[in-house]
């Protein structure tokens, strides 16, 4: 006899940017549709939910860091853990879906983990767990997975008024050419942030018009697989018409970990040389007014609320006609009746349209198919209408991909489809939310504790062939603006001006800081801006011994600290050659390791190319550092490949010299890492 179906079900995520609660928030209004009575939470408000009383749970959450669950989670938990009992789940069936991204060793860590405990504790699945991979763009798990979870809940929820034949949309005409109307110039000055002038002739962007091949969409009879329209949950109300918001203060829209403040902008260095192949900038920020609030220590990183650019906000309003002046205007973000507002607009109680556009959207990240679906039910023409169906649609996947290389803002989009002027409100319901930009401290407090110094490279390319549209990034090009676009390699150059930048700290919950036993040997492994943490970890190894000097503490031993850098050319982008050299030559580095990753002989004969080509070449003394010193390793830098192919080297390392298996190798190193012993801060 099949068992009883229950009533209802519950949907719990965890979110760290945004994107498993707009899915959440998607599955729940559509099971709603479909006849599933269904509750929607984070995670973290245990007090909103009881899941000894649930018999049916989906979990969806994504993953930060190196694999870690969002902020979000760790209530959720932190409660799992407490859980003894190993039937404490057994009335419960689940499923899971996780967002990740396979450029990470640790691909969708949260949610094997979240589906390893509730089993522990239980639990048995109803549907497959589904793994999405940002790598390959979410919704090519995310879509099929939503689609096919309907008929699997239905075997163990009951469905009222079953609706389950919601049909795809069908379209059978075909599309010839998209006519696109001339863009217009415009030049005005401007205020940014609190009230700094820069580059006061700054004209409206202009957007690009995305290429795309359509001759496929005159084959297409049928779209399948569309996504659904979004969601209508965001109004905006006029509050008061005379009151200007204009970002005077610091920016409120942004939900952070700890609070805002505005730290002065100091001093800025050139990192590299100009024609480096990327050019590379070091600040330093004053934070003297907030000594109690900001403590830091090395290995410490902290977030930085850079605005969308001011260009692109105009650029934006004006091809959705809405004039500068209404753009001010005091309003209010509410939600529609029966809807929940997206987290990250909650605070926007007293904002203005400019200040959405700057602070509360994402306007340049890869536009999702729910964008697209939007756009097309605004579109007036009918051509643009088809195209972007056929865009989102199965039949349409290839030309979809071909959209995404092109990484176009939401200007690109609209001038690109001229016709779709959608009330910004219902963007509000589709974008995904604007994002603070974390960097690491390269300082330490004990050499100066009312200054923060960072490094970053300038993000400013082009997409690739046959595309060859120049694409920047939000933060380090406004910060790079702000600082004066300092040319010279290597001068330390004060700012005068008074200028502000809105940032705050982030806890560093992994441990990732010098250790606290000064005997430990420390292995840091940081090519390119992953050095910046270990300039800050040496400078305070540096005043370590120092200090116990000035004590005549002669007997402590100090731990050796080895650092692995690489760079591309060791004139153009060696970053902070005289510091690191100058701790080499004081022996507070035992050894400065550099792979310069183009040299003519790079790769050849045996000479390393990357970090971890030295780390082999010098694997006996690092096996021995490991083996009898109890060495800690640290890796800086990015997830793409380095962390890889270091970790890679590692075990490598352990194989040869511990003479074991590569999998026991790869055990050990997973171990080291839950013993805070092997850490990472790895960035995308
Ligand atoms: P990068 O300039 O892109 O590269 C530095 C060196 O690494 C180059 O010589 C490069 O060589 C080499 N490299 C390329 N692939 C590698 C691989 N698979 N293994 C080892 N080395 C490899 O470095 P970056 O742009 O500064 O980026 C470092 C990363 O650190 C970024 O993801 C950045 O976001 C992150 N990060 C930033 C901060 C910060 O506070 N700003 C802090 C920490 C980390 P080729 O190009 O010649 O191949």
């Amino acid at each position: 006899m099949a068992a009883e179906k229950s009533s209802r079900f519950v949907i719990l995520y965890a979110s760290q940017t945004g994107n498993a609660e707009w899915i959440a928030k998607n599955i729940h209004q559509e099971a709603s549709e479909r006849g599933f009575v269904n509750e929607c939470h984070v995670m973290e408000e245990l007090d909103k939910f009881d899941l000894s009383k649930e018999n049916v749970l989906i979990l969806v959450t994504s993953n930060t860091g190196d694999g870690d669950p969002p902020d979000n989670a760790t209530k959720f938990f932190r409660f799992l853990r407490k859980i003894k009992s190993k039937t404490f789940f057994s009335h419960l069936k689940f499923t899971i879906l996780g967002l990740g991204d396979t450029n990470y060793t640790n691909f969708n860590n949260t949610a094997k983990r979240l589906e390893r405990r509730m089993i522990e504790l239980g639990a048995a699945t109803f549907y497959n767990k589904g793994l999405a991979d940002d790598a390959m763009g979410l919704e090519t798990t995310v879509d099929p997975w939503i689609a096919n979870l309907w008929p699997e809940l239905a075997k163990v929820c009951v469905q009222k008024g079953k609706d389950d034949n919601k049909q795809d949309e069908n379209i059978i005409e075909s599309v010839k050419t998209i006519s696109i109307n001339d863009k217009a110039e415009m030049s005005l000055s401007m205020e940014t942030l609190n009230g700094q002038s820069v580059d006061k002739k700054m004209s409206i962007e202009n957007g690009n018009k995305i290429i795309l091949d359509l001759s496929e969409l005159a084959k297409v009879e049928q779209f399948t697989a569309l996504p659904r329209i979004p969601n209508v949950v965001c109004k905006i109300i006029k509050l008061n018409e005379k009151k200007n918001i204009n970002s005077s203060t610091l920016p409120s829209l942004i939900n952070t970990p700890t609070p805002i403040v505005n730290a002065r902008l100091d001093a800025v260095r050139c990192l590299t040389h100009p024609e480096a192949l990327k050019r590379t900038i070091h600040l330093e920020l004053d934070i003297k007014d907030y000594r109690e609030k900001l403590e830091f220590i090395p290995g410490d990183s902290f977030g930085i609320i850079a605005p969308n650019n001011e260009k692109l906000c105009l650029g934006i309003l004006k091809t959705l006609g809405i004039d500068e002046n209404e753009a001010n205007q005091e309003i209010s973000v509410e939600s529609v009746e029966g809807t929940e507002l997206p987290s990250h607009l909650r605070n926007a109680k007293s904002t203005s349209i400019m200040e959405l556009l700057r602070y509360g959207v994402d306007l340049i990240s890869l536009p999702r198919k729910a964008l697209l679906r939007l756009l097309a039910e605004y579109a007036t023409n009918e051509e643009e209408k088809k195209t972007l169906l056929f865009l989102c649609s199965k039949q349409g996947v290839v030309q979809f991909i071909h959209l995404r290389e092109q990484v176009p803002t939401l200007l690109d989009l609209l001038i690109t489809f001229p016709s779709c002027k959608p009330p910004l409100e219902r963007f509000l319901d589709v974008l995904p939310s604007h994002q603070p930009r974390y960097y690491s401290i390269a300082n330490s407090p004990f050499v100066n504790r009312d200054l923060l110094h960072f490094a970053f490279n300038i993000v400013d390319y082009k997409t690739p062939d046959p595309y060859n549209v120049r694409k920047y990034g939000v933060c380090t090009p406004w910060l790079d603006n702000l600082s004066g676009y300092v040319e010279e390699r290597n001068k330390r150059v004060p700012l005068t001006t008074e200028i502000n930048i809105p940032i705050f700290m982030k806890p560093n919950p992994n441990g990732f800081a010098v250790p606290s036993d000064i005997s430990t040997p420390i292995i840091m492994i940081g090519p390119g801006t992953g050095v910046a943490p270990f300039v800050g970890f040496i400078q305070h190894r540096e005043q370590q011994i120092i200090a116990e000097q000035k004590l005549n503490n002669i007997e402590k031993t100090f731990g050796e600290m080895w650092l692995f850098y690489g760079c591309r050319d060791i004139e153009k982008d060696y970053l902070y050659r005289e510091e690191l050299e100058r701790f080499s030559n004081h022996g507070i580095l035992k050894e400065l390791l550099v792979a310069v990753s183009r040299a003519s002989n790079a790769g050849l004969n045996g000479n390393p190319k990357y970090v971890q080509d030295l780390l082999r070449k010098r694997g006996q003394e690092i096996y021995e550092l490991l083996d009898q010193k109890n060495a800690m390793i640290f890796v800086c830098g990015d997830a793409q490949g380095m962390a890889k192919d270091v970790n890679d080297a590692l075990a490598d390392i352990l194989v040869e010299y511990g003479k074991i298996q590569k999998s026991d190798a790869l055990k050990i190193l997973i171990q080291w890492m839950s013993d805070k012993r092997y850490l990472r801060d790895l960035w995308s």
